[in-house]
């Protein structure tokens, strides 16, 4: 492992498949809840567009692929980081549902005001 994470103080290995983005395991994880938080908000406030909502599902979609990649490459890592890595799958589990949900409700609004 030649790059050390970005976050600041953070002195922890990158591993291959996060090496992209800069972030050990643990800051990945925390980066990408940060991230869902910030898409839920988005969604939930802003007009809804279909590739607003495209966007947010690749995004959704990446970020679990480059997780599962990380969990399944052999990488040592804690029991603890392991079950980050969950979390983190059920937090973009829920993230999506959510937008999902907000975007129908969004729609039957409209249907509603015409
Ligand atoms: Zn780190």
């Amino acid at each position: 492992m030649s790059d050390v994470c970005s976050a600041k103080g953070c002195k922890a290995g990158v591993p291959a498949e996060l090496a992209a983005d800069h972030m050990c395991v643990l800051h990945f994880t925390l980066f990408v809840e940060q991230e869902c938080t910030e898409m839920r908000r988005a969604a939930a406030f802003s007009e809804p567009r279909d590739e607003r909502q495209a966007e947010f599902f690749g995004k959704i979609a990446g970020r679990g692929e480059a997780l599962i990649h990380v969990a399944t490459s052999g990488y040592p890592m804690t029991d603890e980081i392991k079950a980050r890595i969950l979390s983190t799958l059920l937090t973009l589990m829920n993230c999506r549902e959510n937008i999902d949900r907000t975007a129908k409700r969004h729609s039957a609004d409209r249907r509603f005001v015409g």
